[in-house]
């Protein structure tokens, strides 16, 4: 059980971050929710969430473009529930074209939100971390942390900086009950999947339907689309005792893709 524990759970007011805040608050943890989205529709998921699990679920409305405002959000999140036990860094973007088309702001913007800001919520949510002696970092990664596909530059950069990030912060703190890991999905059909299907029909002069069929689940060898709860049961999994010794890793949960 997580009772009594506090997560910060970037990005979870859609797609795997929402599933992995739900499964952490079914398990009895405090959960600060965050991300962007239409502010009712953001209170009835925050005011669902509190009262399915019976739990304190807040909102942080921060901007993972803003390190200021990551520091902000880790340190309400601390004075409000006495601690940040549990940090996933899971807020991303993507954005798909040819390198040498590749717009310069997108690519500052992919660097900051899905590498950077974990670097950020990492900084300010560690002390507090080793203070008490226990804590669990978890950050949503991708297959594309451990392999490339064409047209997706900032992404696979930012996911391959996290692999780094994770190591490295795991051998920091190996001594003080935390662990750091990376969950590496395959392709979840979540808005940010939908969202690139015409993109990458265009950049391949494809359909989108054959986008589906021989881009996306060609990558797959189980041809199925991960869910968000399976990558929200690893979460769970990863916050446990019984995963104390699984730190600096990396696991993909992607139907075989990067077994190729
Ligand atoms: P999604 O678009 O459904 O959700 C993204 C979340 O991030 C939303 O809550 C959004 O509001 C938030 N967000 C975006 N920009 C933000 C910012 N600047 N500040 C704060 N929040 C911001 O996407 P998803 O598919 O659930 O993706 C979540 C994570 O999973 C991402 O890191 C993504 O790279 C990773 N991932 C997704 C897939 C997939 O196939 N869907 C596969 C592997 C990894």
């Amino acid at each position: 059980t997580l009772k009594g524990k506090s997560a910060v759970v970037t990005g979870s007011t859609s797609g795997i971050g929402h599933a992995i805040a739900n499964a952490l608050a079914s398990h009895g943890a405090n959960i600060t929710l965050n991300g962007f989205g239409d502010p009712a529709e953001i209170e009835a998921t925050r005011s669902e969430m509190a009262d399915k699990h019976k739990v304190e679920v807040r909102h942080s409305p921060a901007d993972m473009t803003r390190p200021d405002e990551i520091a902000a959000m880790i340190a309400d999140a601390e004075k409000a529930f006495g601690a940040v036990d549990i940090l996933v860094n899971n807020a991303g973007i993507q954005f798909v074209s040819p390198v040498e088309d590749f717009p310069v702001e997108k690519w500052d913007a992919i660097i900051a939100i899905n590498l950077s800001a974990a670097f950020h919520g990492m900084r300010a949510a560690v002390p507090g971390m080793k203070e008490r002696g226990w804590g669990r970092i978890i950050n949503t990664g991708s297959a594309h942390a451990l392999v490339a596909s064409p047209y997706k530059a900032a992404y696979v950069a930012a996911k391959h900086g996290l692999a780094g990030l994770t190591k490295t912060v795991a051998l920091e703190t190996a001594e003080h009950g935390i662990t750091v890991n990376t969950i590496c999905p395959g392709y979840v059909w979540t808005p940010l999947v939908e969202k690139q299907v015409p993109d990458t029909a265009r950049a391949r002069g494809i359909s989108e339907e054959a986008v589906k069929r021989d881009v996306l689940l060609a990558a797959q060898p189980t041809k199925e689309f991960v869910t968000v709860d399976e990558v929200a049961d690893i979460a769970v999994f990863l916050c446990s005792d019984g995963a104390r010794s699984i730190t600096g890793s990396l696991l993909p949960v992607d139907g075989g893709w990067t077994a190729q």
